[in-house]
């Protein structure tokens, strides 16, 4: 008999069970993947990190969770500034003055708030109501058509007149020469990967990989005091209210016979034509952008494809919008019956967490439940 058994070895997971296991609890943590660390699992490919199940950049302003995770890991200085390829033009992302400066040819801040600020009265948008209407308002409409129209409704199968405008609030828009994607304070990469980080966390807690929980649901429960299951909250409840939609990557990985493909870990292919999303080369996660990438003679890329997700698909993203937010709140009200059981993780929340905000719940959730 375990206090906790809990489902899922990704970050909520394997945060809740250190410290479950620092109170002096007993944990078994299992995972129906036959790896722990969940999507933010990495392989190691010819002396390369490769990032399995997609880019995972660490970066948070939260100083508390900045300290937790460098007990476990250390951090490389890491900047994310990925390229824009449009139909083989190039532009600085996220958008700043050097992407301005190559659209429009403006030198100054001023110019390039003036071209913003022109484009956005012609589109006359007042309340922003979707993601479109949000874009051209931000930062005009070349910007929108050339570098967010086509990426968006690729990543969410969906036009960008029917998501949420709050999606494109995530990129920065800057009018000065920063082209660090996010706005934190602390960013980096964890040397050695992110799966020896997970590890670490996990040391001395008993983990057993390739275990489907809810396949033998009632056996598993018998072992526990308590549950924190960290799947699809929907697939808890055997979609007895319907499905929650998400989108999937399906990622088609390379290893090339050359130290350089791309010269940066992301290029964002952001017309509607390419089929891709993005490519990932997984090397300048690791190395930083100096040569001594070049000493490793290969190179590992991973082309993106987003897709719909279907049962039995890797879930991704939560797709936020109305409909599936309210079939949410009612699995939430299910979820909160359920008094054996804490539901936490991007999916088990359906909420489109990054790192540092999952590791922050999980930490939250520990303060209250392990007193
Ligand atoms: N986005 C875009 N063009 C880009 C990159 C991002 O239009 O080149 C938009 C797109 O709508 C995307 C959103 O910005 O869904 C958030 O992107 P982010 O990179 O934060 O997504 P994630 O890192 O979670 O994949």
């Amino acid at each position: 008999m375990y206090d906790y058994l809990v489902v899922g070895a990704g970050l909520y997971g394997a945060v809740f069970g250190h410290e479950a296991k620092e109170k002096g609890k007993s944990v078994l943590v299992i995972d129906r993947r036959d790896h722990i660390a969940g999507n933010v699992y990495t392989e190691d490919v010819e002396g390369i990190h490769v990032h399995k199940y997609g880019a995972h950049i660490f970066h948070t302003n939260d100083e508390q969770v900045w300290t937790y995770v460098n007990r476990f890991a250390r951090f490389n200085r890491f900047t994310n500034s990925p390229v824009a390829n449009y139909k083989g033009e190039l532009y600085s992302l996220p958008f700043n003055m050097y992407t301005f400066n190559k659209m429009w040819g403006v030198v100054t801040p001023q110019q390039a708030a003036e071209r913003i600020e022109a484009q956005r009265a012609e589109a006359g948008i007042t309340e922003p109501r979707n993601l479109e209407e949000q874009a051209i308002s931000l930062v005009g409409r070349d910007i929108y058509e050339k570098l967010i129209k086509g990426y968006t409704q690729k990543q969410w199968g969906r036009p960008c007149t029917e998501l949420p405008a709050f999606i494109i609030r995530r990129l920065p828009v800057r009018l000065t020469f920063d082209n660090n994607y996010f706005n934190a304070l602390y960013q980096g990469i964890p040397i050695g990967g992110y799966t020896r980080l997970v590890e670490n966390l996990l040391e001395g807690i008993e983990v057993r990989t390739g275990v489907d929980y809810l396949k033998d649901k009632a056996a598993f429960d018998a072992m526990a005091e308590k549950v924190v299951f960290t799947g699809p909250v929907d697939e808890y409840f055997g979609y007895s209210l319907g499905t929650l939609e998400y989108r999937s990557v399906r990622f088609e990985t390379e290893l090339l016979d050359m130290p350089n493909y791309q010269g940066n870990a992301a290029v964002n292919y952001t017309d509607s034509e390419t089929p891709w999303t993005r490519i990932i080369e997984h090397k300048w996660f690791e190395f930083g952008k100096d040569e001594n990438g070049q000493d490793l003679p290969k190179t590992v890329i991973s082309r993106e494809y987003s897709s719909e997700w279907r049962p039995g698909d890797e879930p991704y993203y939560p797709v936020n919008d109305e409909k599936n937010g309210t079939l949410y709140a009612r699995y939430r009200e299910l979820a909160e019956k359920e008094s054996r059981v804490i539901f936490g993780g991007r999916l088990g929340e359906y909420k489109y967490y990054d790192m540092d905000q999952v590791i922050a719940a999980a930490l939250r959730t520990c303060a209250q439940e392990l007193r």
